[in-house]
């Protein structure tokens, strides 16, 4: 596995590291600029193809717009068998160099971490992903049965849809399988000396919507002469403060399960509770990973009212950026949030696809601008049994512990597009551990540990031995 010798730079820099394929992929990876919007993949999509048809991977570029291709590289096995599908996007969001202590697309090795834009989400994996793919290749291994797949991504952080969304669609065939990996998962934290792993077996959905009131405009020295809309909005968004209850969902208990050892009934008192225990022992877990897969969550993050300053505003709106458990359908998400703005009792329900609701003497109307039901993979299944065997006889003790993520990932696209595939995010991480390395996604001074990605290479290494033989 090590292969390759890489100067350090940056301060504190000594001679030479020795380094895995996937470290010096990885700063490879770093030094191309990808930051989304525009994304400009195409230098590291090549970079990739590159090292895998090296090791015999037949390769495309499949672009949905110019100089953006996703790459689709293909290791053909012996026998027809299940097709399993290393996923991972190479665009990444914008980094503020002023914001950081170091260069942004440095892909410089300092202190055993490395360092860039895209160190974390996702670059590390996809860097790690396609070494063990292309040393397993040039070993002139191939699968007993069934295809090898590495996906590389574009678009992944503006919507996907020059990414995954489009790919899916519009090329069904090329990223058919039965196994993805993908991001989202894999983790460490601990509780009470006990170490754990995430597996993300689902997404959140997303159903963003408005909430709007009307008034009447007027001349805004005169306040008698109209009838401001942005104070009957005033008191909607002061309602947003609380929240839709916490509800039951298979991946909760399971976790709730593991980590704490407390077994949850229908009981939804018990249910907040078991939350409550488990928050006094590990508040940021709680935060980050149990709270967002218990709820329906209701975020306002826009508002708008008068484009003039001297003009009563007719209408005001705020955008609630809504995420919801996988499988939650807009009448149950409407439901919800009425049960927080106000009460739906005097709804007409006859309106089609908006209301004008009363709520303690306010007239609004709530429409949705986004619609997307999130999804999930059964939390048991052979690839699970894989991933956990491999945890045993690498890190003997630790748990893997399901979670459906509260952002969102392309695994939705390959779970909608196909049914019976098992769709994972997973890739070990424990040298920098969640609280490490949750500041880190989408943050400044985004940076990963060699070790990570090392540890991460191995895994990807034996599971694709394990999964197609
Ligand atoms: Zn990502």
């Amino acid at each position: 596995m090590r292969t390759n010798l890489f100067p350090v730079e940056g301060e504190g820099a000594a001679a030479t590291v020795e380094g895995s394929e996937a470290v010096g992929l990885l700063q490879r990876l770093l030094r191309i600029n990808t930051v989304n919007p525009p994304g400009n993949e195409g230098p590291a999509q090549e970079l990739l193809a590159e090292t895998l048809t090296a090791a015999g991977f037949e390769c495309q570029f499949l672009a949905a717009e110019p100089g953006r291709p996703n790459l689709v590289a293909r290791l053909r096995g012996e026998n027809p068998g299940k097709t399993l599908c290393l996923l991972g996007h190479v665009d990444t969001v914008p980094a503020d160099p002023s914001e950081w202590s170091f260069d942004p697309w440095s892909g410089d090795v300092v202190d055993g971490q490395i360092r860039g834009r895209g160190a974390q989400d996702m670059k590390d994996q996809v860097a790690a992903e396609a070494a063990a793919a292309a040393t397993l290749g040039r070993e002139g291994w191939r699968p007993a049965s069934g295809d090898l797949l590495v996906v590389a991504t574009a678009d992944e952080e503006m919507g996907a849809e020059a990414g995954a969304q489009w790919l899916c669609r519009e090329h069904p065939d090329a990223v058919r399988c039965d196994y993805v990996l993908n991001e989202g998962g894999g983790v460490a934290f601990e509780v009470g000396g006990r170490r754990f792993y995430t597996l993300c077996v689902g997404e959140k959905g997303v159903f963003r919507f408005h909430v709007r009131t009307q008034g009447r405009a007027g001349h805004a020295s005169v306040p008698a002469l109209g009838d401001n809309a942005l104070l009957k909005l005033a008191p909607l968004l002061e309602r947003l403060r609380s929240q839709p209850p916490v509800e039951v969902t298979p991946e909760a208990v399971e976790f709730i399960y593991a980590v704490s050892g407390e077994e949850l009934g229908a009981d939804p008192d018990g249910l907040d509770e078991a939350v409550e225990h488990l928050r006094e022992r590990a508040p940021e877990v709680v935060a980050y990973l149990l709270e967002p897969m218990l709820r329906v969550t209701l975020v306002p993050t826009q508002a708008q009212a008068s484009e003039k300053a001297n003009v009563i505003p007719s209408t005001a709106q705020t955008l609630v950026d809504c995420r919801v458990p996988p499988g939650v359908e807009e009448d149950e998400v409407r439901r919800q949030a009425m049960a927080i703005l106000g009460d739906r009792s005097d709804a007409n329900p006859d309106a089609p696809g908006r209301e004008a609701e009363e709520a303690s003497g306010v007239d609004f109307e709530m429409d949705f601008v986004e619609h997307v039901v999130g999804n999930r993979s059964p939390s048991g299944s052979d690839l699970r049994d894989v991933i956990e065997g491999w945890l045993a006889e690498n890190d003997p003790g630790a748990t893997l512990v399901p979670i459906v993520m509260a952002g969102f990932s392309d695994s939705h696209w390959f779970r909608k597009a196909f049914d019976a595939a098992t769709v994972y995010g997973f890739c070990p991480q424990r040298e920098l551990s969640l609280l490490d390395a949750a500041p880190l996604v989408h943050g400044a001074d985004e940076r990963a540990a060699v070790a990570d990605i090392e540890f991460a290479e191995r895994f990807y290494r034996d599971v694709i031995l394990r999964v197609l033989g």
